[in-house]
């Protein structure tokens, strides 16, 4: 297939998701803006802090997972729905999986997570994840089995006591009003491990109030259709035990996903970036969001730190393309919010400490707010809340 080499002159950004959607439409707003090309798979994006609120029917689909042809509409951003397969840096040119080869000036790489399963055996084939938009109706239709099933006992094992985890105990526990038991599984030992302290109170106190089955310190070693094996360290020695489960879902861990590069055989491990931002190495190759967190920086993968580099992004391939210094990344953090259960959230941010029904208000106002080009109703709806959350995400 030849190249289309009438985007030479283009930005062309692999991923829309928070990274890359932020980069496109921040480079759109500047004056003289350059052709903007967005190669992304799905046909929506989605607002992935908010995926418990759409499984709870709290939210709705259109709130959280609004289509790219609406929001890229009159934007002059295209559109190709494709994935890249591989870049080749020297020729300046990305490939698509269906074949379409697209050349850059400037590229964004911001192709964010999967799921990973660290080769524990029987993950890949029997358990649920939580991580897309698809797999709302995966979770729907696991919790209608439960409510259906006449099989006792049932139980549900969450492995993972990360935010993920804990939010997603939470909300299912209340949406099926505690009529099975939960079991919430994590490798070490405390829950919520990169959460700020308050938080932390607030999760665990939720987790109790639900009764749900804390295993801390507790490795998951394989697992089958209905029951798991799992090594606990207890006072130094470790024991072995199976629970069985009706279904399990993972979300122990996700590994960045990083496209081929051609020419330049890295792994993610070994993709080392500038300070602002860019492959060390390459003039014109930007890394954002997840993939930019390495095992060793003390960058913690999130939609805020992915949202300001978006922004960073943009502001440094418009300084390249006019010739200016460019202005090095630097994460301010503004603070954590997590849901849990149906109404509730926990809030610490710029010295606010604050959970409960005013915090699930306040988060998931400040998470609209953050939707790219958000209606008009829901902004004039509640300005004051919008202030204030826009202090803290
Ligand atoms: C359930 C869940 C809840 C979360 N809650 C929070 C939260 O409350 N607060 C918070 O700060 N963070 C949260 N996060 C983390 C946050 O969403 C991620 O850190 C953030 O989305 C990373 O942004 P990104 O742009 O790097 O990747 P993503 O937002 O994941 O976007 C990557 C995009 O790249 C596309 N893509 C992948 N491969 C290719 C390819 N080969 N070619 C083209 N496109 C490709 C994907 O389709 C996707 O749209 C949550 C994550 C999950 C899964």
């Amino acid at each position: 297939m030849n190249v289309d080499s009438s985007n030479m002159d283009a930005v062309v950004v692999i991923g829309g998701g928070f990274a890359g959607l932020t980069t496109a439409l921040t480079l759109r707003k500047g004056k003289n803006p350059p052709n903007i090309i967005l190669v992304e798979p799905r046909e929506r994006f989605t607002f992935l802090p908010l995926l418990y609120e759409l499984l709870s029917g709290e939210l709705k689909a259109w709130e959280v997972a609004p289509f790219y042809s609406e929001l890229l509409g009159n934007t002059g951003i295209a559109h190709i729905q494709d994935s890249v397969e591989s870049i080749d840096m020297q020729k300046k040119i990305v490939k698509t999986v269906s074949g379409k080869k697209i050349s850059y000036a400037q590229l964004v790489v911001a192709t964010g997570s999967k799921p990973y399963s660290f080769g524990v055996q029987g993950v890949q084939e029997f358990a649920f994840r939580f991580h897309q938009f698809e797999d709302i109706t995966k979770i729907r239709g696991l919790i209608a089995e439960f409510k259906k099933s006449s099989e006792q006992p049932k139980c549900l094992s969450i492995v993972g006591a990360g935010p993920t985890g804990v939010e997603l105990t939470c909300k299912i526990a209340d949406i099926t009003k505690n009529s099975f038991e939960i079991n919430l599984i994590e490798r070490g030992d405390c829950i919520l491990a990169n959460s700020k302290s308050f938080n932390q109170e607030q999760a665990l106190k939720a987790l109790k109030r639900r009764k749900i089955n804390l295993f801390l310190n507790t490795e998951i070693i394989e697992m089958n259709k209905d029951q798991a094996k799992y090594q606990s360290v207890v006072e130094g020695d470790i024991q072995y035990f199976v629970l069985n489960h009706t279904s399990l879902i993972w979300t122990a861990g996700s590994k960045p996903f990083l496209p081929r590069l051609i020419d330049k055989e890295l792994q993610h491990n070994d993709l080392m970036i500038d300070s602002c931002l860019r492959l060390r190495g390459s003039k014109d190759v930007f890394v954002l969001g997840d993939l930019s967190c390495r095992k060793d920086s003390d960058l913690y993968p999130s939609a805020q730190l992915a949202i300001q580099q978006g922004n960073n992004a943009a502001f440094n391939i418009e300084s390249v393309r006019k010739g200016e210094s460019m202005k090095p990344f630097s994460f301010i953090d503004q603070g954590e919010m997590l849901s849990i259960g149906l109404g509730e959230a926990t809030i610490t941010g710029l010295g606010l400490t604050i959970a409960g029904r005013t915090a699930f208000n306040i988060r998931r106002l400040a998470y609209l707010t953050k939707l790219p080009r958000l209606s008009l109703g829901i902004r004039s709806g509640g300005s004051w809340l919008i202030d204030l959350s826009d202090k803290i995400f």
